[in-house]
């Protein structure tokens, strides 16, 4: 297939995005494009019906220029004035085949986004950039801007979008999002390590860790040594955060303004566990160290004895490794289980020290109801204690594709007393009138 209708192809599919109501393979859309190629019919046209055959809207090209943030998954043609607060090459493998992408942050006077470029268009940060037929996309939750082939970009006058518009905004770090660039958040250190890597064939440290305010806690990565210790309550002034699995992380180096403040602006006991709704965990995507309620709805296929590769702490199929081939495994015991609080659902992992706390049991203990009472006791426990009862849960939230999963550090049950429950409400009744 010649590569002009590839492009066209995935205009199409970017158009109809996640949302279209009917799904549509590359090779039947392939198919279509060509029919219509053998009536004739011009490439433009054809790719409109198409959109519209499956359920998309086409919009037609725009040269006017939008606002980042007014951006929204699924828009095809756009157009935007940016300055380039960070670019970093990437090197990925597409069907086989090595390739160097470029992505990074672009922000402009109403906020920033990250961006993909798919080949190098030269960009540098710092640079002023005038971008046409961009597409945005949806990712892990946020809109990112992609450049393809047909994404034209051309360098403007820097002082169209002067650095002093991109000046660091204030965050706490519950509201810290992939895509922001420019950001000022003040944090205490909480964990702090250094590694060495090799970036253009020089050794350089960096340093990484946990950081946390009174909101919430995050990740971050410092490219520079600014002498941060574990306790330091840090103004970071230019950061920009990137996301894995929901969980936010700065990132920043020797141009970022860092500054130690009076380490009681944020003291260690102001920094607890977020407490969230199952809907707000959702809505983030994922977040570290949250507290989280519900009931328990189901008792997860997995869940009981495992055993692991003692090598990458892989599940064993039998004795099989999916990596390591046949070894011999190291016993643990976990739990899977779903929970919804009304307001949403997640996923959570229980590791063996919160199974064992849950069943009241050890794992030998359970090792031994299983050998002789049938494997199926140790779930069957599980159910009776667990299934329909309140747990409380706490750990780092990941969000993918199919959803929230807690790896829980902790868990108990949270069984509301209802008596002192309905107390608590008619007091509280009693106070509102
Ligand atoms: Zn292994």
């Amino acid at each position: 297939m010649n590569d002009d209708l590839s492009l066209y192809i995935d205009d199409i599919l970017n158009a109809l995005g996640d949302s279209s109501e009917k799904e549509v393979s590359r090779e039947e859309l392939e198919k279509e494009l060509k029919k219509f190629i053998e009536y004739g019919v011009p490439l433009d046209h054809a790719k409109q019906t198409l959109i519209k055959k499956f359920g998309g809207s086409y919009v037609p090209p725009s040269t006017e220029r939008v606002l980042v943030a007014d951006l929204e998954s699924g828009q095809n043609s756009v157009h935007v004035l940016c300055r380039v607060l960070h670019v970093s090459p990437k090197d990925i493998t597409v069907k086989g085949e090595a390739r160097k992408i470029f992505y990074g942050i672009l922000g402009d006077e109403s906020g920033s986004i990250s961006f993909t470029a798919w080949k190098d268009f030269e960009l540098e940060k710092g640079d002023v950039v005038e971008i046409s037929n961009a597409y945005t996309k949806e990712w892990q939750g946020d809109t990112k801007l992609n450049f393809g082939d047909r994404t034209k970009i051309e360098k403007t006058d820097e002082s169209k979008i002067p650095e002093s518009i991109m000046e660091p905004k204030e965050y706490k770090v519950k509201d810290l999002r992939s895509g922001l660039g420019a950001v000022e958040v003040t944090a205490r250190i909480l964990e702090l390590n250094k590694r060495e890597v090799e970036v253009d064939g020089q050794k350089k440290n960096v340093f990484s860790g946990t950081l946390g305010d009174e909101t919430g806690k995050a990740q971050y990565t410092s490219w520079h040594d600014f002498k941060l210790k574990e306790g330091d309550v840090v103004k970071i002034a230019g950061g920009y955060i990137k996301s894995w699995k929901g969980i936010p992380q700065l990132t920043f180096d020797e141009k970022a303004n860092v500054e130690k403040v009076e380490s009681s602006t944020i003291s260690k006991k102001d920094i607890a566990p977020q407490k969230l709704l199952l809907y707000e965990l959702v809505e983030k995507r994922g977040a570290m160290d949250v507290e989280v309620e519900g009931t328990v709805l189901e008792i997860r296929r997995g869940s009981g004895l495992v055993m692991r590769c003692p090598e990458c702490n892989r599940v064993l199929v039998g004795t099989e490794c999916s990596i390591h081939g046949s070894v011999e495994g190291v016993e643990d015991l976990r739990i899977k289980l779903v929970v919804d609080d009304g307001t949403g659902v997640v996923s959570g992992i229980l590791d063996k020290e919160s199974t064992e706390k849950l069943l009241g049991k050890t794992l030998d203990e359970l090792k031994k109801m299983s050998e002789t009472k049938g494997e199926e006791s140790i779930v069957e426990e599980m159910n009776t204690i667990l299934f329909s009862h309140r747990i409380s849960l706490r750990g780092n939230a990941l969000g993918d594709a199919f959803g929230i999963t807690i790896i829980a550090k902790d868990a108990k049950l949270a069984d509301i007393d209802v008596e002192v429950e309905s107390e608590r409400i008619s007091k509280e009744l009693e106070e509102l009138s």
